[in-house]
C-alpha cells in the first residue's frame, strides 16, 4: 500500500502575516512545514509501524521553489521520497485550483491512501481534502482523530461539534487528520541530514500533465477584492488590586458600562 501525504510550506509562525499590494499573503519571509501536516506524516508513519504492508510514504507539495525545504522536513519525518509541483503558472491558485493540481499529482501516483492536515497555518480553509476527494471521486473524511486500518477498510473517528462520528470507508480514500490524532515526533539529527540527500522529484505543470487553464489566477474562481488589516487592539484596562472592594467596584462598573452585567 502506498500513502501520499500532502504537505504545505507556510510562513513561519513567528513571522507577522501581511498582505502584498496585489492582495496575496506575503510569503517572502522565513518559512516552515505547515505544523498541521506533521500530524498527517506521523499518522502515515504509525500506520507503517503498526505492521501494515506500506510500500512507501510519499510527500507531495504544490508551491514555489523554496518549498523543497519543506519536503526535506517531510522526509526527515518519515516520508521515503517527495514530489514538488512548482510552476509560475500556479501563482494565484485558489483552493479549487490547488485541489485540482494536487488531485492530478495523486492520480499519477495512484496511492491507496492520501493523508493531509486539517488546515494550513496561512490560508486555513480546511477545504483541500474535500476538494481533492471530489476531483478523485474518492471518499474524503475530515477532522479524523483516530484511524484503524484493516485490509482495504479504514474505521475512523471524526471529531464533530456534538461529539465523535465513527465512520468506515473503503480505500482508496482521502483523509484529513485533526491535530488531536497524535503527538508528532521530532526528527532525529540523522534523519534531518539524511533527508537532504534524498531526491525531490520536481515537476512543472506540463511535466505533470496539468491543464494550465485550470490553475493560477485565470483558473481560479475566487477574486480577492480588498483587504484591510485587523484593528490594532488597545492595551486594555489594567486594574491593580490594592483595595479588593474598590477593585470589584471598578470591574462591575466596567462590565456595566458595556452592558455585560
Ligand atoms: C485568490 C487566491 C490567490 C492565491 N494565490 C496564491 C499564491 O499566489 N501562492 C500561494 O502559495 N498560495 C496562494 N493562495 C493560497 C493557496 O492557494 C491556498 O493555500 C490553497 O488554496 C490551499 O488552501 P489552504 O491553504 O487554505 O488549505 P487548507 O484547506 O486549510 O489545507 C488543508 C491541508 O491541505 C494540504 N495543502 C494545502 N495546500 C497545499 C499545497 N499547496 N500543497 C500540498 N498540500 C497542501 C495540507 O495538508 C493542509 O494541511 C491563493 C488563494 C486565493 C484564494
Amino acid at each position: 500500500m502506498k500513502i501520499l501525504v500532502l504537505v504545505k510550506e507556510v510562513p513561519d509562525a513567528a513571522v507577522e502575516k501581511t498582505i502584498t499590494a496585489d492582495g496575496r499573503i506575503d510569503r517572502s519571509g522565513e518559512k516552515a512545514l505547515n505544523p498541521y501536516d506533521t500530524h498527517a506524516l506521523e499518522a502515515a508513519v504509525q500506520i507503517k509501524e503498526a505492521g501494515n504492508d506500506v510500500s512507501e510514504i510519499v510527500a507531495v507539495t504544490v508551491g514555489p521553489d523554496s518549498a523543497s525545504r519543506t519536503l526535506q522536513g517531510a522526509v526527515s519525518r518519515g516520508a521515503d521520497r517527495s514530489i514538488h509541483l512548482s510552476d509560475e503558472g500556479l501563482a494565484g491558485s485558489d483552493v479549487i485550483a490547488t485541489g485540482y493540481a494536487l488531485a492530478e499529482l495523486v492520480k499519477r501516483e495512484s496511492p491507496e491512501l492520501v493523508l493531509l492536515g486539517q488546515q494550513s497555518d496561512d490560508g486555513g480553509s480546511y477545504a483541500v481534502g474535500s476538494v481533492v476527494g471530489e476531483f478523485l471521486g474518492q471518499p474524503a473524511l475530515s477532522q479524523v482523530v483516530k484511524l484503524d486500518l484493516a485490509g482495504d477498510t479504514i474505521t475512523a473517528e471524526r471529531q464533530a461539534e456534538y461529539g465523535y462520528d465513527t465512520v468506515e470507508v473503503k480505500l482508496p480514500a482521502v483523509i484529513s487528520v485533526g491535530d488531536a490524532i497524535n503527538e508528532p515526533r521530532y526528527p532525529s539529527l540523522k534523519a534531518i541530514m539524511g533527508a537532504k540527500k534524498k531526491p525531490v522529484e520536481k515537476l512543472s505543470l506540463s511535466d505533470a500533465g496539468i491543464d494550465a487553464g485550470k490553475v493560477g489566477s485565470a483558473g481560479s474562481g475566487v477574486e480577492c477584492k480588498d483587504f484591510t488589516k485587523p484593528e490594532v487592539k488597545s492595551g486594555g484596562t489594567v486594574i491593580t488590586d490594592e483595595d479588593t472592594a474598590a477593585t470589584v467596584e471598578q470591574i462591575v462598573a466596567w462590565l456595566d458600562e458595556r452592558k455585560l452585567v
